[in-house]
């Protein structure tokens, strides 16, 4: 009877349509990349069911369980849900584990009143300024940098962009408008240069690096073979092998445990057909991401599974295409850039899947997947397009005491005006 009781409260309150239709709707759309999960997931009338890698059912959600599958989710982290998934397997929660589970979910995910003046008040937004680096010496290890001759010139006078650097920029930007809103914000990387560590890539290979792999080792993240490995690479070698994927999680640590309404995810495009970048290119568009597209090689560790049960019980990946749209929109007006399709990229052609939104694609990255919010992760726009190569290049615009290119001022103008249309609608 609770368990009744619960629904009834529940469902009204914030996660309305939570059923089977939502969650079939979330994996055709959004989660099965070109059909590569019909083997691992079952949707029967009332049960879903997860197949592991033998084809035997690993986990099953009933059609009464979904609302609080759903908000479990949300509002848990991956060690309570593997806790979960491993007690309930295919079985349903019995009235008592149901209610002691609903009790145990503090819902934090609620927006807080509107308030005229300041409307983002008490709203928690997360920013992650993409890559690191701010110089190009740095931008080499992790290869996100431009430099050749600007365009209509001969003589010695170059282009140098650094995307980690035009990232932070527009974070800073972002940032100080809509903490002037109201919003609680924080930035996934402290300062220009500083990994999601507080400290640059250099100093953690000069200084931490044989610490933090000493102690994956002991505690069997690392095999030995790899641990023997690892140790002896190059600072690039390392990036590459280790450290790339090993930041983006702790990226991802940092977001979750600030518990944000909505996380901004903040990179600048290149022309992949333009590699490797010697010269600017003709082409530009927009587009941004949300998670989604998953194959069934995703599937094989457990964290990966419990980060796409999230994604197919509740409605997260709806509301990150909502401030996808709002965002790659703001940016095409903003910017007069055209949004992209999904035969512009061979990435998209490959790994992504098209939503109804023009411009806005479901692409399984670490960050997309791990983040437990609502979240936008924005390609604004091509540095290596002939015409914002040169604008990019110049840092001729202030706002908030901060000198930056025209463009990126706009960039983070188009961010702001998303989120301002998203909570305030
Ligand atoms: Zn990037």
């Amino acid at each position: 009877m609770r368990i009744t009781i619960f629904i009834f409260f529940f469902i009204p309150i914030c996660h309305f349509g939570q059923t089977i239709a939502d969650c079939k709707d979330r994996f055709d759309n959004y989660l099965n990349l070109k059909g590569s999960l019909n083997n691992s997931v079952i949707f029967e009338k009332d049960i879903i069911f997860l197949l592991n890698e033998k084809g035997e059912k690993e986990f099953a959600a009933y059609a009464n369980e979904l609302p609080l599958l759903s908000s479990f989710f949300e509002n848990s982290n991956v060690d309570d849900q593997l806790k979960i998934f491993k007690q309930k397997g295919t079985r349903k929660f019995t009235r008592r584990e149901a209610d002691s589970l609903l009790m145990a979910i503090d819902d934090d995910t609620q927006l807080p009143q509107n308030n005229g003046k300041r409307p983002l008040q008490g709203i928690r937004i997360a920013i992650d300024p993409g890559h690191f680096s701010s110089t190009l010496e740095n931008a080499k290890v992790e290869g996100k940098y431009l430099h050749f001759i600007k365009p209509g010139t001969n003589i010695l006078d170059s282009i140098e962009l650094v995307e980690g650097n035009l990232t932070f920029l527009t974070a800073k930007i972002l940032k100080a408008m809509i903490e002037e809103r109201g919003a609680r914000v924080i930035l996934s990387r402290p300062a220009q240069n500083y990994t999601a560590f507080s400290m640059t890539y250099n100093y953690w290979y000069k200084y931490k690096r044989t610490k933090i792999l000493d102690s994956l080792k002991k505690i069997n993240e690392l095999t030995d073979e790899k641990y023997k490995k690892l140790k002896k690479l190059t600072k690039e070698k390392l990036f590459w092998a280790f450290f790339r994927d090993y930041e983006l999680v702790a990226r991802s640590n940092k977001i979750n445990a600030f518990n944000p309404h909505l996380t901004v995810i903040i990179h600048y495009n290149v022309d992949e057909k333009n590699s490797p970048w010697q010269n600017a290119s003709e082409r530009n568009n927009t587009m941004c991401f949300i998670g989604g597209a998953f194959v069934d090689t995703d599937l094989k560790k457990i964290n990966n599974k419990l980060h796409f049960l999230r994604l197919l019980f509740c409605k997260q990946i709806n509301e990150s295409e909502d401030i996808s749209h709002l965002t790659v929109t703001a940016f095409s007006k903003n910017l007069k850039v055209n949004k992209a399709k999904l035969n512009d990229a061979d990435y998209l052609i490959s790994k992504g899947l098209g939503t109804e939104h023009e411009g806005v694609f479901c692409r399984n990255l670490i960050l997309t997947r791990y983040i437990n919010s609502p979240l936008v992760y924005g390609e604004s726009l091509f540095q290596d397009n002939v015409i914002e190569c040169t604008k990019l290049n110049e840092c001729n615009y202030e706002a908030y005491g901060i000198k930056v290119p025209e463009r990126v001022y706009m960039v983070a103008r188009s961010y702001y005006e998303a989120i301002m249309d998203y909570f305030i609608r």
